[in-house]
């Protein structure tokens, strides 16, 4: 579900026809539909309305203000993975007491700006790590919060980079071994055990391995109770899948059902934070046709978008709906959409069929908004491009193009190297 759509053959996001937009902002760029954002936040925070919960959008997933803003106004908390993260979510308007930090390698300087600011909790994921949260704690005279992150070991059945809650993966701590993790954290004096967490994967499209890994964590939780560590809230991460081609993911109201008879009777609250599910199909990257190149047998249409922009098709492989921004009806072509970086990987799409274009022609590649601006780089030198909104009838520079300027921005040559010619 998202509000970009075909009128008169041609693309609109909510009631604003893109290539106007691509016209005053230039290519490429990505625009997200502020509506599309809201409907999948409201969907979710509505299927689970039976329950005490608390949706974190996933400030890894998109991260730009206006994004974050348009769902701390619905109510939403975050999920942060870095100080940086918090300092976004905090200048966006969530509040501190909404949002959770995880994340393997949270440093001393990062946890102690957390517990200043009054994080509701962190997701911890290493003994080491509680030790240095209850040291910056006692130094700072606070008690944190926190939940310990577990690994299931249950197979999201997902692509193996986003896979995290298997024994194998980094993340989390064996669920084997966590009565006594979790015995050995709540002895230290400035922590308080409240929560049970874990995220095993993204890009997950059926209810199954929430279940099986809401079972696994039901068992671990009712161990710990028998020891006298009351469990208050169950984080069961992120993950909901989306639509990218043909797959066909579980609905906000299929997941609810599926899982809420496991949580709702427990009296907990429930914890989620979905990333993809609410940003994925609210962006699209808009790039524009450099050149039509044909060589051998090959066609190759290449776009001013290149792997630095989007990265999701080199690092996964993943495919990614693309259309031209005007249908004209021209017959299909095979062809590579490629991008002008020098490594074979800059491809958004290999073989793919779609309506002929001419160099000059606008292009919309489908699905960019979670994962999308937030990977992109300055390799090869690229300005990272600009990012716009719809609100409706209007749309708004969320983030503008960056500059030459930009790029060496804070850079500098030591004066010993500068001769006099
Ligand atoms: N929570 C944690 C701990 C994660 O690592 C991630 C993504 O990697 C998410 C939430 C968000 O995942 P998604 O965007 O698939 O919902």
């Amino acid at each position: 579900m998202d509000f970009f759509h075909y009128e008169n053959n041609e693309l609109f996001c909510e009631e604003v026809l893109v290539s106007d937009i691509a016209e005053q902002v230039g290519t490429p760029f990505y625009l997200y539909s502020h509506r599309t954002i809201v409907e999948h936040y409201r969907k979710l925070d509505k299927a689970l309305e039976s329950i005490e919960h608390l949706i974190c959008y996933s400030m890894k997933s998109n991260s730009n203000l206006a994004i974050a803003r348009s769902l701390a106004n619905e109510g939403s908390g975050a999920d942060i993975v870095s100080g940086g993260e918090l300092y976004r979510a905090l200048k966006a308007g969530f509040p501190a007491e909404k949002i959770v930090f995880a994340g393997v390698g949270k440093t001393e300087s990062e946890i102690e700006y957390a517990l200043k600011m009054g994080i509701l909790m962190f997701n911890v994921e290493s003994m080491p790590e509680a030790d240095l949260i209850n040291y910056v704690a006692g130094k700072i005279g606070k008690k944190a919060k926190i939940a310990l992150r577990v690994n299931p070991d249950v197979d999201a059945h997902t692509h193996k980079h986003i896979t995290t809650g298997k024994k194998e993966n980094k993340f989390g701590l064996a669920i084997d071994e966590a009565l006594g993790y979790f015995t050995e954290s709540a002895s230290k004096e400035n922590i308080e055990v409240i929560g049970v967490q874990a995220h095993i994967g993204s890009q997950i499209v059926s209810t199954m391995p929430y279940v099986e890994a809401i079972n696994r964590l039901t068992t671990l939780i009712n161990d710990l109770e028998k020891i006298g560590i009351k469990i208050q809230t169950l984080n069961i991460g992120g993950g909901l899948g989306i639509i990218y081609n043909e797959e066909n993911p579980s609905t906000a109201q299929q997941f609810a059902e599926a899982i809420l008879p496991l949580v709702g009777p427990t009296g907990r609250k429930l914890i989620i934070e979905p990333g993809r599910f609410i940003v994925g199909n609210a962006g699209i990257l808009v790039t524009r046709t450099t050149y039509i190149k044909k060589s051998g047998s090959k066609t190759f249409i290449i776009v001013d978008a290149g792997m630095n922009d989007l990265i999701r098709p080199a690092l996964y492989d993943s495919y990614h709906s693309i259309k031209p921004l005007k249908m004209t009806g021209a017959e299909d072509i095979t062809a590579d959409i490629v991008g002008p970086i020098c490594e074979s990987a800059d491809c958004f799409a290999k073989e793919r069929k779609i309506e002929s274009v001419n160099a000059g022609d606008l292009l919309a590649i489908f699905s960019a908004g979670a994962y999308g601006f937030v990977m992109s780089s300055n390799y090869n030198s690229r300005p990272k491009v600009a990012e716009a909104m719809v609100i409706g009838d209007k749309y708004y520079t969320v983030r503008e193009r960056e500059t030459y300027d930009d790029l060496i921005k804070g850079e500098s040559i030591p004066e010993i190297l500068i001769h006099d010619k």
